[in-house]
């Protein structure tokens, strides 16, 4: 029971976590902000200067923007499982860290590869396509967060749009 328990709280923090991460930051940010893409797809597209692997601040608060979802939701999968919850929390960690050493010529091995395409989950190589095209391959941790991400993302674009265009309206008239 208790490792059912432990299953779940990590699944869930991750879940969570990135679904929140990535519907309320990362694809508003690649809407309406500069910061992430400044960061995250730089034109300089070393990994080595993106997340964990750098100390700059810039690139840290970043990190840390994404990263606050999976924080909300610990004290409260805690009561559940606090192991399962630590685990979530490593895993976590340790997800932000693999899938950013494309870089590094690292190339998943297929059992890795089977695994992860068994419990959806994204691989260096596929988070790599979304540093190369800020609109594509959405979704840090699990890959099912993409279609969904990308109905996000143009939902938001129309709505910047007609912003702008009411904003000229309203310059012109005024
Ligand atoms: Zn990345
Ligand atoms: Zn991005």
């Amino acid at each position: 029971m208790e490792i059912i328990k432990a299953i779940v709280a990590a699944w869930l923090l991750l879940l969570l976590g990135d679904f929140f991460s990535t519907f309320l930051y990362h694809v508003p940010e690649h809407v309406f902000g500069k910061f992430h893409t400044l960061v995250h797809h730089g034109k300089n597209r070393s990994f080595l200067h993106y997340a964990v692997l750098t100390r700059k601040p810039l690139v840290l608060i970043d990190g840390i923007l994404g990263a606050i979802p999976y924080f909300i939701f610990t004290p409260w999968l805690w009561q559940l499982s606090p192991v399962g919850t630590s685990i979530g929390l490593l895993f976590g960690e340790f997800h932000v860290v693999w899938r950013h050493v494309s870089i590094l010529e690292w190339q998943t091995p297929k059992s890795i590869k089977f695994i992860c395409k068994l419990l959806l989950i994204t691989t260096p190589e596929r988070h790599w396509e979304h540093h190369r095209n800020a609109f594509a391959a959405f979704g840090d941790v699990f890959t099912f967060f993409d279609p969904p991400a990308q109905k996000w993302l143009i939902f938001l674009r129309f709505i910047r749009r007609k912003f702008k265009q009411y904003r000229q309206v309203f310059a012109t008239q005024s």
